[in-house]
């Protein structure tokens, strides 16, 4: 952990004044805060309220205020093959630049000399939550025809065909289950 001092409010953390940066190339600063995740609008499910970590390294060159490090935050899903609820923390590594005058088309803009970092900071925690998380990378997930899961006994054991059912049939098939025999 860093010993830089953790800013006493979160949005004044997320808004920082960039000016003593700009005024020299290879002036730095560190960015060491959790911040509540209210700040970001995430609007996502599966980011729960809780403290975002943001470590962040700000440094002035001569092509704008270059942003490197990471943000951290906990996520929670299901597997996507057996459902099972899951969590986990996505990192997002950062490395980013802040411009006055937009010149590298993934820049972000410096308002007023003000470096916001929240729509950075949003971006790449909501890209670091994976989209197609597994309880464990060779869960077995579910049986396609009864629903078994098979990481347990008695599902590994339900004995359904392995053949995948071709889902062009399904419309036929559930056709024929409106007229049993
Ligand atoms: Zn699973
Ligand atoms: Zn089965």
């Amino acid at each position: 952990m860093s010993s830089s001092a953790r800013h006493p409010s979160p949005l004044t953390g997320l808004l920082v004044n960039a000016a003593e940066l700009l005024r020299r190339p290879g002036n730095w600063k560190d960015v060491e805060i959790d911040v509540e995740s209210k700040h970001f609008e995430f609007d996502d499910p599966r980011l729960l309220p809780q403290l975002v970590g943001i470590h962040l390294h700000l440094e002035c060159s001569n092509n704008g205020i270059v942003v490197s490090g990471n943000v951290n935050a906990q996520w929670h899903d299901q597997c996507c093959r057996c459902l099972k609820d899951i969590s986990g923390v996505a990192v997002g590594e950062v490395a980013e630049i802040y411009q006055r005058e937009i010149t590298d088309p993934d820049a972000y803009r410096l308002e007023s000399d003000q470096l916001n970092l929240a729509p950075m900071v949003r971006e790449h925690v909501l890209l670091a939550v994976p989209d197609t998380p597994v309880c464990r990378p060779d869960c077995p997930g579910l049986c396609p025809v009864c629903g078994a899961d098979k990481s347990t006994p008695e599902g590994a054991s339900c004995g359904c065909s392995e053949t995948p059912v071709d889902p062009r049939w399904d419309a036929l098939r559930d056709l024929g289950s409106q007229f049993p025999e």
